[in-house]
């Protein structure tokens, strides 16, 4: 095969459908952002959008506005934009909190409609906040719940006649490698078990289809893929079957079924609107929205065609360059099985990144030795997955990492 160009790159750009769309995004001059799955960029739309609704709908028109511009209906209506990114249907998703606390509450309620069986399954290299949340959850529960981890590739012989939920992140954060969702929703029902997915990584970055998948439970991340702004709120969806049955624990009152009644005791929502909580953060809501129809304009099929052609271009440029610099690719070579991102194992990871980023190229480091690529397609150029590869192979090649700054940790890596 004859070795990749940049010209090659520039060719992609130029017959790129999705081109046009990175006008959409503000990004400064002179970095190379490989980011957006940790923080999205900003939508142009987006600080007109929040200035308005500062200005124009909490400074003039005060507290008719949750009526008057909508507020109240913000978390269903930002939630059935979403449900097109994941292949679920309209009233099924809400927007609200965390990715944490929604974890909480549909693992609570999952619980809940499996009495007798006491164990939620996942995988030893799930993101943290995922594990620690069903560890909290247990102890508090008190019934003998436990977490059980096991490795990716034992999750289908582990789920058995205990196994009451299986949570799983469809698209790993550290290696970017993406499960089968189908198959393993199917091995969880086989044996009677609920699932529940979280798609921090996945949506806005590979299709999703939760109703085709037949999933029962989903999780996911205004502020990556999404664009939503730090600290976005999150969405969950439960599939219209369960909706009814379920009844989660944080039982806060714009989960009621009348919270205009004042009433001294909770009774639910009909339908997903029992899984929200308190108020929304309205600010936080504008901005969300704004990412999302960002998103909405591209071709779902166009967005993964270009991830997987960015990822490819990035692995093929670092590699035809790399030889002998002590990079591991830990990202499935096979573009089936792979997110959009791209990580590489190196023993000096962390001043490795560091040294990148002072050269305007942002990626991120996870521990252990982990260097980290995200392509959101939306606004990410080929062009750029080669200037990136170019920037890591000359940093290693030169041990311009090797300085004390670039060793010192930060708080965020
Ligand atoms: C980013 C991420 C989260 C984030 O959770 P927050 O509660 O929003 O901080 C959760 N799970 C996974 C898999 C993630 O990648």
């Amino acid at each position: 095969m004859s070795p990749l160009t940049r010209a090659r790159c520039a060719a992609l750009d130029a017959q790129d459908p999705l081109a046009p769309l990175r006008e959409e995004f503000r990004l400064p001059d002179g970095v190379l952002y490989l980011d957006g799955n940790s923080l999205g960029a900003l939508p142009r739309a987006t600080p007109d959008r929040v200035a308005e609704l500062i200005e124009r709908e909490w400074g003039q028109d005060l507290v008719t506005s949750w009526n008057k511009h909508g507020w109240i209906e913000l978390p269903r209506r930002i939630g059935d934009k979403l449900a097109r990114l994941i292949g679920a249907g309209s009233g099924e998703v809400v927007v609200a909190d965390s990715t944490s606390v929604n974890l909480f509450k549909l693992l609570a309620a999952a619980l809940r409609l499996a009495p007798s069986r006491r164990v939620i399954l996942s995988e030893r290299d799930n993101f943290p906040t995922d594990l620690y949340i069903a560890e909290g959850l247990t102890a508090l529960l008190g019934k003998g719940h436990a977490l059980r981890l096991v490795e990716s590739d034992a999750l289908a012989a582990a789920i058995d006649a205990e196994t009451a939920v299986v949570m799983l992140t469809h698209v790993n954060y550290r290696t970017g490698t993406m499960h089968d969702m189908a198959a393993l929703t199917e091995a969880a029902h086989r044996a009677g078990a609920l699932m529940l997915w979280d798609l921090a990584h996945s949506a806005g970055a590979v299709p999703v289809d939760l109703t085709l998948a037949g999933a029962d439970f989903a999780v996911g991340c205004g502020y990556k893929y999404l664009n939503g702004g730090p600290g976005a709120p999150a969405f969950l969806w439960v599939a219209p079957q369960h909706q009814e049955r379920f009844s989660q624990p944080l039982s806060g009152w714009l989960g009621h079924a009348e919270p205009f009644a004042f009433e001294p005791s909770y009774r639910p929502a009909p339908g997903i609107g029992r899984f929200l909580c308190g108020t929304p953060p309205v600010l936080s809501m504008a901005a969300l929205e704004a990412g999302i129809d960002v998103m909405l304009a591209a071709e779902p099929a166009a967005l993964r065609e270009k991830s997987i052609g960015l990822t490819d271009c990035f692995i093929a440029a670092v590699e035809q360059a790399a030889e002998g610099l002590g990079l591991d690719l830990v990202t499935p070579r096979d573009a089936a099985r792979r997110g959009s991102q791209v990580s590489f194992r190196h023993v000096a990871g962390y001043p490795v990144m560091q040294a990148l980023i002072q050269r305007g190229v942002i990626g991120d480091f996870r521990a252990p030795d982990i260097l980290r690529f995200g392509f959101a397609p939306l606004y990410t150029r080929f062009v750029d997955a080669w200037d990136a590869a170019a920037a890591l192979v000359e940093v290693l090649r030169s041990r311009a990492w090797d300085r004390p700054e670039f060793h010192r940790r930060a708080a965020v890596t």
